[in-house]
Formats: C-alpha cells, structure tokens, sequence
C-alpha cells in the first residue's frame, strides 16, 4: 500500500493537489474536514457539536476525528493506499494513525508539506470562501485563528515526520499543475 498525508496550513492547497494525487496514484482520499461537513449537512449530533468548533477555526476533539479516521481505514475496500488530507492536525492524532495503521499492518510512506507564505494563504481561502461558501472561508478572524491554530497545534508534527524521515517539502507557490509536477517527483521513489 501506499499512504501518504499531504500536509500544510489552511489553504495551502492540500484538496486541489489530492484531486490529482488521488488520479494518478488510485489511492483513497480521507478528508476530515470533508467528513465533518457531510456530518454537519446531514444534521448528527457530532455534525452540530463540530460546526460550533469549525465556525471558530477551533480543532474537533481528538477522539472525535481518530474515530472517524479509523473507522475510514477499517472499512475501505482493498485500497491501493490513503491520501490523508486535513489529518493528522495534532501530535496525538499522528500517534493514533500511526497505531491503526500498524494494526492494518501497513505504515505512512511519506508526508508531503506544501509550504505557503502567510497573505497567499489568506488570498487562497477568502477566494475559496466566495465559491464555496464555507463560512469559516469568509472571515479574516477565522482565518487568522485557524492559522494561529496550525502554528501552534500542527506544525509540531513537522518535527515528528522528521524524526521519522518522512517529511518532503514542497514549494506550494505557482499553479496547480507545477506544484503537482513537484508532488509526483517527490512520490514516484516512495
Ligand atoms: P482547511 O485545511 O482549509 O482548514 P479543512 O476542511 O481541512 O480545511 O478543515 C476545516 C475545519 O475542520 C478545521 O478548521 C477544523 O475545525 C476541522 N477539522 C478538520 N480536520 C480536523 C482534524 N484532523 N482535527 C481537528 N479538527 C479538524
């Protein structure tokens, strides 16, 4: 199998590159952040416990998105491998995807981290928020915290995929099509 996690703060482009990503390689695509909002349009109780944390750029509990993440790879059938996008987002649910996966007797092969200056980011996600309308998309507060979030709870785990020599930057500036050519070179010698 192989499994990788594309990696990045908020709008860095991590659901662009893994609708390519998922073309080329036939891997399945685990989007938390999707999942949350399929819970929250279809009104669960989680879905509305979420929506709360996701309108202020707060992360969902840990246990909350472990649960879904191993419930997704328990239940796939015969994948080539995951794309996990949006997950893991704190050091504790890098620990638990590295458990399931162990348990499933497979392993992360690589973390691709696309690397984005800051007012990109911001222009990235005010822009996806007008065709979207994902309301954490339209407001610079949010933004803002959601970033401050990924600096404080996330980039930790940039640490941790290097120690494990997993860890592949990639410039994430310039059109989809560059930054997937720099992705596939990166993942063609996993
Ligand atoms: P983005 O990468 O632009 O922030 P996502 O769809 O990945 O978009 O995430 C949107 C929101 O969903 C996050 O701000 C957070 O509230 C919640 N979320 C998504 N994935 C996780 C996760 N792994 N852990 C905790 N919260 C999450």
């Amino acid at each position: 199998m192989l499994n990788i996690v594309i990696f990045g703060p908020p709008g860095a482009g991590k659901g662009a590159q893994s609708q390519h990503i998922i073309d080329k390689y036939k891997l399945v695509h685990l989007s938390t952040g999707d999942i949350l909002r399929s819970q929250i349009a279809i009104g669960t109780p989680l879905g509305l416990q979420a929506k709360k944390l996701m309108d202020k750029g707060e992360l969902v509990p840990d246990d909350i998105v472990i649960g879904m993440i191993r419930y997704k790879i328990e239940n796939a059938q015969n994948p080539n491998g995951f794309i996990f996008d949006g997950y893991p987002r704190t050091v504790a649910q890098a620990k638990a995807l590295d458990e399931v996966l162990s348990e499933n007797k497979t392993a992360i092969n690589g973390v691709i981290s696309l690397e984005v200056q800051y007012n990109e980011l911001v222009k990235r996600i005010l822009g996806r928020g007008k065709d979207s309308g994902r309301s954490d998309d339209q407001d610079i507060k949010i933004i803002e915290n959601r970033i401050l979030v990924y600096n404080d709870k996330t980039a930790p785990l940039i640490e941790y995929y290097k120690k494990q020599n997993k860890y592949h930057s990639i410039n994430g500036m310039g059109t989809i099509d560059d930054i997937f050519k720099r992705i596939s070179s990166v993942m063609d010698k996993f």
